[in-house]
């Protein structure tokens, strides 16, 4: 028999006509969609009528399971790998899963579609011919080091950060450096912000702006004029 299909699907990262045709399509077709939390994907596999079986595949997701999944894959079935919002993989689980499949000569398949990361850089304005991307920083061991080594890297910077920490981050960072931060994107409450981290602090103040946030760093030789 042959192998199955590890079909790595974008979703949307909030609005759900991002999502595209062809990732529909595929995770109408495949035989089980591997989940970061099944609830979650419900909710957006109810709003576009698809009813394929689900479970859950998440960063504490044991040996022993992911190895059932690689096995099942051997034996023919074809999977989706789904997280909860944005490219599977990207500052989320699946990055074992699709190396033991590589391993195991099962056939990779990226749909590609939203992510917060890229949809942030393309409304930065900022360089983005190269560009650092660093995930979230860390929360306790390693936090000081993380930011103090953002000076020395002199070329575009992506960073996550959550709704709990985004005002203690972006006082963290070199505050001689212009930055953008896209807050909430395609969501109702999408805004961009833009100016050096204190103006930038000052506008998340005064609308008490809550949600998931992109800030991206410019490069240390970046015209002021360039954004303004
Ligand atoms: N894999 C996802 C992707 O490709 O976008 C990212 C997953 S990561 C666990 C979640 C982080 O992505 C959030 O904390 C936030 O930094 C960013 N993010 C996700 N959705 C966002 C949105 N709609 N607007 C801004 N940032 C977002």
């Amino acid at each position: 028999m042959e192998n199955g299909v590890l079909y790595i699907v974008a979703t949307p990262i909030g609005n759900v006509e991002d999502l595209s045709p062809r990732a529909k399509r595929t995770l109408d077709e495949v035989d089980l969609v591997l989940c970061e939390d099944t609830r979650v994907s419900s909710k957006l596999f109810s709003k576009l009528g698809i009813n394929t079986p689900r479970e859950s595949f998440h960063q504490h997701t044991e040996r022993e399971k992911l190895s059932r999944f690689v096995d099942r894959l051997l034996s023919g079935e074809n999977m989706a790998l789904v997280s909860d919002a944005g490219t599977p993989t990207i500052s989320d689980p699946g990055g074992k899963l699709v190396a033991e499949a590589a391993a195991s000569n099962i056939k990779v398949v990226p749909i590609p579609g939203p992510s917060a990361l890229i949809t942030a850089l393309s409304a930065s304005g900022f360089p983005s011919d190269e560009f650092t991307f660093l995930g979230f920083a860390p929360n306790k061991k390693g936090r000081n080091k993380f930011f103090a080594n953002l000076a020395l890297i002199e070329r575009t910077i992506a960073i996550y950060e959550s709704k709990h920490r985004i005002i203690k981050t972006l006082e963290a960072l070199p505050q001689d450096r212009r930055i953008v931060v896209a807050r909430e994107l395609t969501k109702m409450h999408e805004t961009i912000y833009r100016g050096l981290p204190a103006d930038v602090i000052k506008q998340i103040e005064s609308t008490s702006a809550k949600g998931e946030f992109v800030i991206i760093l410019a490069p240390i030789s970046h015209e002021l004029k360039a954004i303004s």
